[in-house]
């Protein structure tokens, strides 16, 4: 965006909150960027009428007035794509916070005009690539070390093609000539280590894949029950204080991914503070350093004009695109769309647009679908044979965390994903609160075989029983709740009991807890294990007219219970051990009926 590039100027002739309309408007282009008023404010065109143009505006436009002029930039709404995005700290339209923030302190000024990447900061840009390469869009040209954790790849912008005819090698700022490529029309094209990107469009990749491996998040309910697949998109209904913050940290802490996006969009104005103050402090258990060496954050508070969040999401996914052309795992947290759908509607209502369900625009599932459908696994554009992933988190926070209205129906319809946080397992401290019974993935089928192939080969077995036991202890609830547990049979008593173990023993993770925060697929394949192997046995023991009471009353529950705190290390041992001991009670039980 250069506001310099004056062709022509447009005349405000209606102020409406952060909609503008002006007039003699047509020379610009849908999803311009313009700048409004005297102050220079910025906006983008959202709709064009003859020379009439609706403009939202991403600052406040309180004090603009009709008459005012509009400058045109003739570029539409794009980020800068370079060394120096991770760290940094964005609002919805990519101004980097901590910058404005040391500049201006706690309040933005309008129209300020700072650049998004550090124009200062040098980078020790190492080439890989030689003169009278012939290269084009996607090939690596050279590396920079952005954090001791990643390795900035400099590439090809995606629809350039030809032949280096000069590459530097050595200290570089992002604004500096790194190489030149001539053209196979004799054209040299200078380029920078900054690309420009329109945000509104997906970023070219060669090919899309379909996810066949899991993301791995150490978080044995969704690791177990609802896999997310890398490449995949889920969804995530956050009713307050049910745990969605935490399930969030944990995800971008240990969740199998290189780069994660953030991107907090217009929650409560101090949730957002505590985002911004927390992030940075977490600790990335992989390298023990800060977080915020592989992480970028998007930030509107509900407090900025509700334009710039609408442009978030967007703003976050073109980064996080950029990353996987690098061949990154990146994962991407949108934290809410509610209320970014909020944003949509609001500016729907200003359009005086026709009205859907509840206000929201008819196009909302269209939009909120394009959005996911810039996550997935893909060859990257490149001969390197790169392949980059974005695995798509998006919170909703349904009012009233009531998900049959809109905008969670039409996120419903998109996602594969559907992790349902219930505030009642929350209110009885059962954590992570993601309710089995309403919770699917599906992408279990299609995870099976890795899991299987991967892991252990019955891995597919013990979760489908896991999965029945679950769904068995909630009928058998009711007919407790009805008539008691003493009528029921053993063997019903005794999957109740294999389900409460299976909630209390397995599900139960502390995330706050050193060795729980963390469970490899192995681990948890052993502790579910041991759990049904008990249960199992129970079933055979009690055919064979064995005490229920003595099932239940085995002392090895106890070390079952505790297996989630077995250091990963000592766990196969200890694993084993508690096999045998299982095995060598049930002996002694089954011994002590024949006798
Ligand atoms: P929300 O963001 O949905 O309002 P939080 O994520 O802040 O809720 O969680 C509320 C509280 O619940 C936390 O402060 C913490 O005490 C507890 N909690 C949530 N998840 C876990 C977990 N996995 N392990 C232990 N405690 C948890």
């Amino acid at each position: 965006m250069n506001p310099n590039v004056i062709e022509n100027v447009g005349i405000i002739s209606k102020v409406a909150g952060p909609l503008i309309v002006a007039k003699n408007m047509s020379s610009v282009q849908m999803y311009d960027v313009v700048r409004v008023g005297y102050k220079k404010l910025i906006g983008e065109v959202i709709e064009l009428r003859g020379d009439m143009a609706s403009i939202q505006v991403y600052e406040e436009t309180a004090g603009l007035g009709p008459g005012e002029p509009v400058y045109f930039t003739n570029e539409p709404l794009s980020v800068e794509l370079g060394p120096g995005l991770i760290e940094g700290i964005y609002d919805g339209i990519q101004r980097p916070l901590d910058v404005i923030c040391d500049m201006y302190g706690d309040r933005i000024p309008l129209g300020v005009d700072v650049p998004k990447l550090n124009r200062e900061r040098e980078w020790q840009f190492k080439a890989v690539k030689k003169v009278g390469d012939e290269v084009y869009g996607g090939n690596v040209l050279g590396e920079v070390e952005e954090t001791e954790i990643v390795n900035h790849k400099i590439m090809v912008p995606p629809t350039l093609k030809g032949k280096i005819s000069w590459i530097y090698n050595g200290t570089a700022k992002v604004d500096d000539v790194i190489c030149k490529i001539e053209t196979s029309d004799g054209k040299v094209v200078e380029l920078t280590m900054v690309q420009h990107w329109p945000v509104r469009r997906h970023r070219p990749y060669a090919e899309k894949l379909a996810p066949y491996q899991p993301m791995v998040t150490g978080q044995r309910v969704i690791d177990t029950l609802f896999p997310i697949a890398i490449g995949g998109i889920a969804a995530i209904p956050g009713p307050f204080g049910s745990g969605k913050t935490v399930v969030q940290h944990q995800l971008a802490k240990w969740a199998d991914a290189d780069i994660i996006v953030y991107i907090g969009c217009g929650e409560r104005g101090n949730e957002m503070t505590d985002v911004l103050r927390e992030f940075p402090e977490l600790k990335d258990p992989k390298t023990g350093k800060s977080l915020m060496k592989r992480t970028v954050l998007i930030a509107n508070t509900s407090n900025m004009p509700v334009a710039a969040r609408e442009a978030s999401i967007y703003t976050g996914i073109t980064i996080a695109e950029y990353y996987r052309d690098m061949g990154y795992k990146v994962a991407i947290m949108a934290d809410s769309t509610s209320r970014w759908a909020e944003a949509l509607r609001e500016m729907s209502g200003r359009l005086e647009e026709m009205p859907g369900e509840e206000g929201y625009p008819a196009y909302l599932s269209s939009r909120l679908a394009e959005f996911y459908e810039r996550a997935g696994l893909v060859k990257c554009l490149g001969a390197e044979g790169r392949i980059g992933a974005i695995t798509a988190i998006g919170a909703v926070s349904p009012p009233g965390g009531d998900t049959s209205e809109p905008v969670s129906q039409a996120t419903l319809r998109i996602v594969k994903v559907f992790w349902g946080l219930s505030s009642q397992l929350a209110y009885r401290r059962h954590f992570p609160a993601i309710d089995w019974l309403k919770s699917y993935s599906l992408y279990n089928d299609s995870l099976e075989k890795y899991f299987d192939e991967n892991v252990k080969p019955d891995w597919s077995k013990h979760v489908k029983m896991a999965t029945m036991l679950l769904q068995e202890e909630s009928k058998l609830e009711e007919i407790v709740r009805l008539v008691g547990v003493d009528s029921l049979e053993y063997n019903d008593r005794l999957t109740l009991d294999c389900a409460r173990s299976i909630r209390e023993d397995y599900l139960h993770q502390i995330a706050f807890h050193e060795i729980d925060t963390y469970t490899s697929l192995n681990k948890q394949y052993g502790i579910l294990k041991a759990i049904l192997m008990w249960y199992e046995k129970g079933l055979e023991a009690l055919k064979q007219k064995c005490s229920y009471q003595k099932i239940t009353a085995m002392k090895v529950l106890e070390r079952i219970g505790r297996m989630k705190y077995i250091e990963e290390d000592k766990f196969n041992t200890e694993c084993n051990a508690i096999y045998q001991e299982i095995d060598a009670e049930y002996e002694t039980l089954m011994g002590g009926v024949e006798a």
